[in-house]
């Protein structure tokens, strides 16, 4: 599939992008000629995927960074101007779930406690919002740029036991709406917010809780989530990759705000 866009000379900061679906969004980004910034709260993690690009032909640095820690951000920024000189893309990729703040037959929603609820809502929603203010600044400054948040089918309707994290994705669709207005109003229509909202994949972190490790058959939530799922599979993580080069480039120059979900039609199907 030719997915080419041609970001040469573009600088993208990707957070998280020493995990599983920001180091594939990197090194995307990296084979159109985008510079990258790989930042993650795993510094060798973050080295890892960025010398890998640059094995791969590249142009990239891995920085520690912590989403949720402003000048922990604003050294990162230094240290991506030192090394660039500029910032053209923003990938919000950091956050997650944790067991603490999801229910379960050991937890139930009455022990859940704030502070476990509270670091996964700070996380996705202040790990999407601190990084905009802090890189979205050069951007603002130059009066262009582009900024990409990853949403999550918990956003439109919560998934069972998920509390804080289907809450904070929820709230980083409301950003998304909230944030392409405020750039377009207050600074320039050139500065461009959306996002995209990733519906089941299998990846290497929840292979074996929805497919048997043994047999490859589907376990019961494997089922039910194919059962809701009209295109009757899961979700490749590089099928990501369409979405995100499109909307860095200028061939979606008048899309912002739009939170475009890649799912296989699970957000658009009532069950019915
Ligand atoms: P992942 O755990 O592989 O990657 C997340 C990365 O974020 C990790 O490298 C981690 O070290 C980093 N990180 C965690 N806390 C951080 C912090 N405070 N500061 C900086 N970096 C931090 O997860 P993934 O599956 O690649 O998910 C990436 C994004 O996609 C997340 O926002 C996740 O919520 C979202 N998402 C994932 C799926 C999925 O099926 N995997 C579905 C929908 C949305």
């Amino acid at each position: 599939m030719d997915l080419s866009v041609g970001l040469t000379g573009k600088v993208a900061v990707v957070t998280g992008g020493g995990g599983v679906l920001c180091a594939q969004m990197a090194k995307a980004l990296a084979s159109q000629g985008a510079r990258i910034a790989v930042l993650d709260i795993n510094e060798q993690a973050a080295q890892g995927i960025a010398a890998e690009i640059v094995t791969a032909g590249g142009d990239a640095v891995g920085l520690a960074a912590n989403v949720v820690n402003r000048p922990s951000l604003l050294a990162a920024r230094e240290a991506v101007l030192t090394a660039f000189g500029s910032i053209d893309i923003l990938i919000n990729g950091a956050g997650g779930n944790s067991p603490k703040a999801t229910t379960s037959e050991e937890r139930s929603f009455f022990e859940l406690a704030q502070a476990d609820m509270q670091f996964v809502f700070d996380l996705n929603f202040f790990g999407t919002v601190l990084p905009t203010q802090v890189f979205g600044e050069v951007m603002a400054a130059k009066g262009a740029g582009v900024v990409i948040n990853v949403s999550s089918m918990a956003a439109f309707t919560p998934l069972t036991r998920t509390i804080a994290y289907s809450a904070a994705k929820a709230a980083v669709s409301n950003f998304t709406q909230w944030m392409a207005v405020h750039f377009a109003h207050h600074y320039s229509s050139k500065l461009r917010v959306n996002a995209i909202a990733p519906g089941f994949l299998l990846t290497e972190q929840n292979r074996f809780l929805l497919t048997d490790k043994l047999t490859g058959q589907l376990t019961p939530r494997g089922q039910k989530i194919i059962d809701a799922t009209p295109a009757g599979r899961f979700g490749e993580a590089d099928e990501l990759i369409g979405a995100v080069l499109f909307l860095c480039s200028d061939a979606s120059s008048f899309i912002s705000g739009a939170v475009i979900p890649i799912d296989g039609a699970f957000s658009a199907y009532s069950g019915v």
